[in-house]
């Protein structure tokens, strides 16, 4: 086992989880044993709030231009260490080392907007009536919790500890229990930049700890990332305990390509859409929609996505299941009549054959009605479907119950606006694979990616995070009552 058993991080320490039962962390890459992660218990969870709660008062207490100071730091530490964490999350995750750096400094940006809270979190002023102020302030929450999922080892809980932790609150993140080596790491370096012990947290384990999370009185919300089916369930559990609720879901987002589009710079996009991360982000390509003759455009898409090859610039996918799953739906489409175009089933990797590695998978004439095209796959593969009309593609593209991203590619201005008022989509792009917005622009989907109200960064993260406190002083003596009272 190359790195010493997983513990859970409580008040500052690293401690030992309070059951024998674990699970072993594979590497993606070779199938190399890394170590193994403890299913923590609700008694575990139970520690790590009573620390959060201990210092709540005083985290909360302190000003926001003095709580920022730790992640001005935390986002030197993260780019001073950013070869070692990549490396992490490349061996934990299975993606390529320049996907892992580009997730690092993800990280760094997110750390980086937290620094900028002071100046968005100022409350209002006004004298409403003479010697009479309305004042709001945003207030922290609490002890709160993250709950991530595998495919951003260290960059979906930067979406989530800068902000929560700067507007003043004390946190608890249960990583995925596929890739629980990352977070620990970032742990460090929040204790390095002078974070006080017991604000963040780690408790790993899987759905156990995650229900305790959502049923603990001490825990005011939770901020959830995963799949659909995980991310209704936590929000019915957390909302139904009175808690604040955010879960970001699963996708199955729609490129529509029509006959203008610049065919090179449009094969490039649509195969780092698909491809990159190994098709595990909630923003990859996942469905292309070809809107009249753009066969010249899918010739070029093929050649570049040759250029991506398993175990070089192509990482792999995150378990022996999730391959299979993935080769499976390829499998399926087949049977059903789709033409595949470029098959990356089973590719061999030398010196890897241990790896789970799927090869880019171009796949075409598939209908709306295959599973291929309404699920989420997860992996290096796109499905194409053909229509006649713009309306037609955004018919399909709505009738997707997820609304992540969609993203349109052409020439045409009016045409590119037409699709981002129709497609129902929380993040759009145009002539862009993966319209991830930067910071400070806040992301989340629609529809089934995503329950809960706002964004989970940027500006709207700051009403998830807070609560509003509206105070009405009155300076003016000689009026003897205000004007409700
Ligand atoms: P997942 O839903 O399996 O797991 C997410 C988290 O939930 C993990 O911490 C896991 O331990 C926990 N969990 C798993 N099963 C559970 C259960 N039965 N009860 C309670 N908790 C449970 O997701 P994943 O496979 O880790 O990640 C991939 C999914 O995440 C994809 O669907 C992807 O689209 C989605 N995702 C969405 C976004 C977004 O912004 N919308 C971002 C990243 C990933």
């Amino acid at each position: 086992m190359k790195y010493p058993p997983i513990q859970n991080y409580i008040n500052g320490q690293f401690v030992d989880a309070s059951t024998d039962r674990s699970l072993a962390v594979i590497s993606p890459i070779d199938g190399t044993l890394l170590s193994t992660v403890p299913l923590s218990t609700a008694t575990d969870l139970d520690k790590a709030v009573t620390a959060a709660k201990a210092v709540f008062l005083v985290w909360s207490r302190t000003t926001i231009k003095e709580r920022v100071q730790v992640f001005f730091l935390y986002k030197t530490l993260l780019e001073k260490n950013m070869s070692q964490l990549a490396l992490l999350v490349q061996e934990e995750n299975g993606k390529t080392y320049d996907e892992a750096v580009a997730e690092i400094e993800k990280g760094a940006e997110l750390a980086e907007f937290a620094c900028s809270l002071p100046q968005l979190v100022t409350g209002e002023i006004l004298e409403v009536s003479r010697g009479v102020e309305c004042r709001t302030e945003h207030v922290p929450l609490g002890v709160v919790a993250s709950i991530v999922p595998f495919n951003f080892p260290s960059m979906v809980p930067n979406w989530t500890i800068p902000n929560a932790i700067a507007l003043g609150n004390c946190m608890i993140i249960k990583p995925s229990e596929k890739v629980p080596l990352s977070v620990g790491r970032l742990a460090e370096l929040l204790q390095e930049a002078g974070l006080p012990a017991g604000v963040f947290n780690i408790v790993q384990g899987d759905k156990e700890v995650v229900e305790a999370i959502c049923d603990h009185p001490g825990i005011e919300a939770v901020s959830f990332v995963g799949s659909t089916k995980i991310a209704k369930a936590v929000y019915k559990r957390a909302t139904g305990n009175y808690k604040r609720c955010l879960a970001l879901g699963g996708a199955k987002n729609h490129l529509i390509v029509l006959p203008d589009a610049i065919p090179g710079m449009t094969a490039q996009n649509i195969t780092a859409s698909m491809a990159g991360c190994a098709g595990q982000r909630c923003m990859a390509a996942s469905a292309m929609v070809a809107v009249g003759p753009v066969d010249h455009i899918i010739e070029k898409l093929c050649e570049e996505a040759q250029k991506m090859v398993p175990g070089k610039n192509l990482g792999a996918v995150i378990n022996h299941e999730s391959k299979e799953r993935i080769e499976r739906y390829i499998t399926e489409a087949e049977n059903q009549g789709a033409k595949i175009l470029l098959d990356g089933r089973n590719p061999t990797v030398e010196g890897k054959e241990q790896g789970t590695y799927v090869g880019p998978t171009i796949i075409d004439y598939v209908t709306p009605d295959m599973a291929i095209a309404q699920e989420e796959i997860f992996g290096p593969v796109i499905s194409i479907m053909r229509t006649n009309t713009v309306d037609e593609a955004l018919a399909i593209e709505n009738a997707s119950p997820y609304g992540n991203a969609a993203s349109v590619f052409t020439q045409n201005g009016g045409m590119a606006r037409y699709v981002i008022d129709k497609a129902s989509a929380g993040m759009v792009g145009v002539n862009v694979g993966v319209p991830v917005p930067r910071e400070p622009f806040s992301f989340g989907g629609w529809n089934d990616s995503r329950f809960g109200v706002g964004d989970i960064t940027g500006k709207s993260s700051i009403e998830f995070w807070t609560k509003l406190k509206k105070s009405t002083t009155k300076w003016n003596p000689e009026a003897g009552i205000n004007w409700m009272s």
